[in-house]
């Protein structure tokens, strides 16, 4: 891959749990060069297979709650009574090593990610339907009925706020989404380095 000499992209990726989010972002970064992933501390419970340092950094609440307090957090919101962060020290340093980034966070945090990064991409994952997405969160076993509940209420306020976002990709199916985002990010690219050549960088 090339030398490139422009501003790294960050793109904030939200979507409803139970999108399939997690396996296109995996995807992703197997198929796109220079792209990391920031990975955000919770306080949740580590699902089966999920990895700490890799999917999350687990975190007790009086961990997050210190690092909160210490301005760790570029931004952090309070989701399905647990709390989700990123780490401002982590984003920086993966834009210092000239990396695209990518940021898997909800609706909310994402508000407070384009402030902060106001270059930033911002993408929203669509599920196929409502039917599909309950359907997904019901397979997925490792929530109980309760949490499903509440996080198909909360996916419904989450695709309200869809339209907020510079690019909607509908998981029908995975390869088809992760060759659109692919696309949201080649293009990106292809932009900056035109304005960085007529910057004369
Ligand atoms: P899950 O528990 O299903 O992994 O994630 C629940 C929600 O928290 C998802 O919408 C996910 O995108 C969001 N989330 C994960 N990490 C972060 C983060 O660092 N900040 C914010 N604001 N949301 C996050």
């Amino acid at each position: 891959m090339s030398q490139r000499k422009r501003e790294p992209i960050i793109v904030v990726l939200s979507a409803p749990s139970g999108s399939g989010k997690t396996t296109i972002v995996r995807e992703l970064l197997k198929q796109v060069d220079g792209m990391a992933r920031s990975v955000s501390c919770t306080t949740r419970s580590p699902r089966a297979g999920e990895v700490d340092g890799e999917d999350y950094i687990f975190v007790t609440e009086e961990d997050f709650v210190r690092m909160r307090d210490n301005g760790d957090f570029l931004e952090w919101e309070e989701n399905f009574g647990n709390y989700y962060g990123t780490l401002r020290e982590q984003v920086e340093n993966l834009l210092d090593k000239g990396l695209d980034i990518i940021m898997s966070i909800d609706v909310k945090g994402a508000r407070t990610a384009k402030k902060e990064y106001p270059e930033s991409v911002s993408v929203f994952v669509m599920p196929p339907s409502m039917r599909e997405l309950e359907a997904r969160l019901r397979q997925r076993r490792t929530d109980a009925d309760r949490q499903v509940e509440i996080r198909l209420r909360e996916s419904k306020q989450e695709v309200a706020a869809s339209d907020e976002y510079d690019f909607l990709v509908v998981n029908n199916k995975l390869d088809e989404a992760v060759e659109e985002l692919k696309q949201v990010i080649e293009r990106e690219r292809q932009n900056r380095d035109k304005i960085n050549k007529k910057a004369g960088a």
